[in-house]
């Protein structure tokens, strides 16, 4: 009833010729049809990307917006900028994003909100940091961000967000979380989730983020409440997020 969705976030990497090895590859490779995939790229990439993947079953996803519509905010973009390329994913606080750019629950809020009114899926990025697993307190935090957001929705606009768990301490790290670990994380935020409204609880999609690669990919997509992946690092490789993306299948 979940349909999966395997995301892949370039943030600050690649090039024109990377969208083109994709495209090519991704035109000849069997890609499964119930799975959702995407691509998290930099924003001046959406062009090019949006012709070469033009007829192909591939989502673009962009990695931040601004949350106002427009305006003197120099160097930023906004959704209804990222509409026009045929965006339909957007990552919305996704850990560096809050550390480097100090992006607080607020800001966090705010561009979901304006996401939603672009026609734009935000994808919210949550997790918690070494410090706070070791203290015992991640449900404590993802509750925390969770809810910063979702309370600040009304009921049709919860209905339109992919959550993304990120535990910050396996980003980029090559530590990813043991699937039983994750599949905790996932259903204590089910059912903070459910919270809200039981049918938010059953159909809202949950990806896990965090040295997600070929090797672990399958034994991560097992668990029951995890929907899907938020990749970095392997969604730059080709074959390795190819790889993942069949593995959702
Ligand atoms: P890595 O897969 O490189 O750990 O990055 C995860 C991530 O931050 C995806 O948004």
């Amino acid at each position: 009833m979940r349909r999966p969705l395997i995301a892949g976030n370039w943030k600050m990497n690649g090039s024109l010729a990377l969208v083109e090895r994709f495209a090519q590859a991704f035109t000849t490779a069997e890609l499964p049809a119930e799975v959702d995939i995407a691509f998290m790229l930099p924003a001046p990439y959406l062009p090019a990307a949006q012709r070469s993947f033009a007829g192909l079953p591939v989502s673009l996803g962009a990695q931040t917006l601004h949350p106002e519509p427009k305006g003197a905010y120099t160097g930023e973009i906004s959704g209804a900028m990222l509409k026009e390329f045929g965006v339909h994913y957007v990552l919305v606080g996704h850990s560096e994003r809050r550390s480097l750019f100090h992006e607080d629950d607020t800001a966090v809020l705010a561009r979901v909100r304006a996401a939603l009114q672009a026609g734009l899926e935000p994808v919210l990025c949550l997790g918690e940091t070494l410090e706070e697993r070791e203290a015992g307190s991640t449900e404590a935090v993802v509750s925390k961000q969770l809810a910063a957001v979702f309370d600040g929705l009304d009921e049709s606009e919860r209905r339109r967000l992919t959550v993304a768990y990120e535990p910050v301490w396996a980003i980029g790290t090559g530590k990813t979380a043991a699937p039983d670990q994750a599949q905790e994380v996932h259903l204590a935020l089910r059912q903070r989730l459910a919270q809200y409204d039981t049918t938010l609880g059953e159909t809202a999609r949950l990806l896990y983020g965090g040295s997600m690669n070929k090797d672990n990919a399958a034994a991560l997509l097992a668990q029951p409440d995890i929907d899907g992946g938020l990749i970095g690092g392997a969604s730059l490789q080709v074959g390795d997020f190819l790889a993942i993306c069949q593995s959702a299948g």
